[in-house]
């Protein structure tokens, strides 16, 4: 059923904004730079440097906006780490990173393994998930358990299982909620041991996205970690059982498909791929706005899967990445706009 929003609601949904440095080709090319970035009024302006007539930086303003010097631990603490807490404290949260294709949703999500300090939210959390675990006393019990899906063009794949390439159904029971039928999940032990699960869950994306000729960045990736924690007390020698689950999810690049002039499947898959990422700024809205009672949680797949942790008790937070270029201009305006019509 949809959910009710209360006032904990709208502080629980966070929308912050990270510019990516200029990359190679925008530095030998000199494209002009057309963001700048206020961390203290937690503001992003935009102007072109060329404008005839000139032009006033338009303004968005954000819970948080992280310059280009942020590093990836900056971005863990800051809009990671509280989530994490939660959801050891067995509340549900979800971490979602938006933007056009090459602004760093996979950098910022998964990062770099090419040196321990560029990793990226998903892997410092599980190292935050299992030094909290490891510190634990004994009267306190965890499981962790990780699934890791795709959905593309709305029919959800399995990127643990067999196939990547079958299409999984999307299921409702009143006990449990939405789940996905037959759907891989494995208990895993350590931080190593995770992080191995998310390179096979990264590679079967890929196959699968060459096998069928597609892109990976047409795709939302969620990756999910429960949490059970049971605590026995010494008194009654009964156990007391806590769940969280953390959804990290790499959403589907934000970019315009016109520009690209699809036609036919690409045109379909693009239409779905603005339809559910705009049925999400529908829900993230509806929860920050607080009046609303009606969130359309059921229009999209990715919001269906995600509803237990979208909204009420959960904590989730959206960060938009953009590119700094003003050779992106027109992205970079579409990106903060849906981002700043979530907050
Ligand atoms: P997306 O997943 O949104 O398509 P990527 O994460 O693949 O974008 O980023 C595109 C490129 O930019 C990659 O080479 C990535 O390493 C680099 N990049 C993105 N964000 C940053 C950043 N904040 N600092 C340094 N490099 C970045
Ligand atoms: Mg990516």
């Amino acid at each position: 059923p949809d959910g009710e929003v209360t006032a904990s609601t709208v502080e629980n949904v966070r929308v912050v904004v990270r510019v990516r440095p200029p990359d190679e080709r925008e530095r030998l090319e000199r494209t002009p730079i057309c963001v700048t970035v206020d961390t203290t009024n937690a503001t992003i302006g935009v102007t072109r440097a060329n404008a005839n007539p000139p032009e006033p930086p338009r303004i968005y303003a954000y819970d948080a906006v992280f310059d280009a010097d942020t590093t990836q631990m900056d971005i863990y603490v800051q809009t990671a780490s509280p989530i994490v807490e939660q959801v050891l404290r067995g509340y549900n949260g979800t971490i979602l990173a938006y933007g056009q294709t090459g602004t760093g949703k996979t950098y910022t999500m998964a990062g770099a393994t090419s040196a321990p300090e560029l990793r990226g939210i998903i892997p410092n959390s599980f190292a935050h998930i299992f030094a909290h675990i490891a510190k634990a006393d004994d009267k306190e019990k965890f499981l962790v358990c990780v699934t890791y899906l795709e959905i593309y063009n709305e029919e959800v794949r399995d990127l643990l299982g067999a196939d990547a390439r079958r299409a999984l159904e999307v299921k409702e029971r009143p006990d449990i909620g939405v789940f996905v039928k037959d759907l891989t999940g494995y208990v895993v032990h350590d931080a190593d041991e995770l992080e191995k699960i998310m390179c096979v869950g990264n590679r079967n994306r890929q196959v699968a996205a060459t096998a069928m000729n597609t892109e990976s960045s047409r795709s939302h990736a969620i990756f999910s970690i429960t949490v059970e924690r049971s605590t026995k007390s010494h008194d009654t020698g009964k156990s007391h059982v806590t769940m969280g689950k953390l959804h990290l999810v790499d959403l589907a690049g934000s970019e315009r498909q016109s520009k690209t002039q699809a036609v036919g499947a690409r045109l379909r898959e693009a239409t779905k791929i603005n339809q559910s990422l705009s049925v999400l700024g529908n829900v993230i809205s509806a929860l920050v706005d607080g009046k609303s009672t009606h969130i359309p949680y059921r229009n999209s797949k990715l919001t269906r899967l995600l509803q237990d942790s979208l909204g009420g008790n959960s904590k989730t937070v959206m960060i938009a990445t953009v590119g700094p270029a003003e050779s992106n201009y027109v992205e970079t305006i579409s990106t903060l706009r849906y981002a700043s019509r979530a907050k």
